[in-house]
């Protein structure tokens, strides 16, 4: 399972797709991305099966270019290994998306919660609740997605890496991580997440490091990290030293 992130200036959906191509050594069952186009639209494509299944769908019938993306390969954990459970799991009238490796251990109540609120799956999978609960803080909250994200993982128990944007903030991935892994990579004008380095090592080698329990936002020019509860971090810098 693997998660890659990208904001800058590039279509980002052969970046992505390669990313996740360098993050097929972790196994996986399914496969997605979601990009958001320069006039503010989300797309998204997700397979069950390798990553060639989801490359011959995006090759029949492409997605519009994206300059801000994020790609998934999953393991399923809650529900099978189906199209609808893959990630991304949309929100928001499907105009966010969020993707997810990890096990969100509260997810039942906290979908019993949304159900009560009027919610529907679409999916069996704990991800969906996430990305259920961000469409409603964010909706709740005016349209902060960083905010919006922030209280959600707040709300999350288990070990999760997650990634999130909305196409109402082109140029912005939102990520954080507890107990599974997530790293930041550090190009000209353009910017990273991923689930080890392997994820970006075509584009860039610098890379900073996210520790437990925090958050970051990437914009093409910018990298910010807060912890959970929104105090400032300095992420720790780490060269990528082998060869790739
Ligand atoms: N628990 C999630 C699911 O089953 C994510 C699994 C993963 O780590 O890929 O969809």
């Amino acid at each position: 399972c693997g998660i890659v992130g990208y904001v800058g200036p590039r279509p980002s959906q052969d970046i992505l797709l390669a990313g996740l191509a360098r993050l097929e050594y972790r196994g996986y069952d399914s496969a997605g991305v979601a990009v958001i186009d320069g006039d503010g639209s989300l797309g998204m494509r997700k397979k069950a099966g390798k990553l060639a299944v989801l490359r011959d769908s995006l090759a029949d019938a492409p997605l519009p270019d994206g300059s801000t993306g994020i790609g998934h390969t999953r393991w399923a954990t809650h529900g099978g290994p189906t199209d609808v459970n893959a990630h991304p799991h949309l929100a928001d009238d499907d105009k966010l998306a969020l993707i997810h490796n990890g096990i969100i251990e509260n997810f039942s109540a906290l979908r019993e919660e949304l159900l009560a609120d009027g919610v529907v799956f679409r999916s069996e999978t704990d991800t969906e609740v996430a990305a259920a609960l961000l469409g409603r803080e964010y909706a709740g909250n005016g349209g902060d997605l960083e905010l919006a994200f922030r209280s959600v993982v707040n709300r999350l128990e288990g070990a999760f890496t997650l990634l999130a944007m909305h196409q109402d903030h082109p140029g912005l991935v939102v990520g954080a991580r507890r107990n599974s892994p997530l790293v930041i990579g550090l190009g000209e004008g353009e910017n990273f997440l991923g689930s080890d380095v392997a994820a970006f090592i075509e584009h860039t080698r610098k890379a900073l490091a996210i520790g437990q329990d925090q958050i970051v936002s990437i914009t093409p020019d910018a990298v910010t990290v807060v912890d959970f509860a929104g105090t400032p971090v300095q992420p720790e810098p780490f060269d990528v030293s082998w060869d790739a």
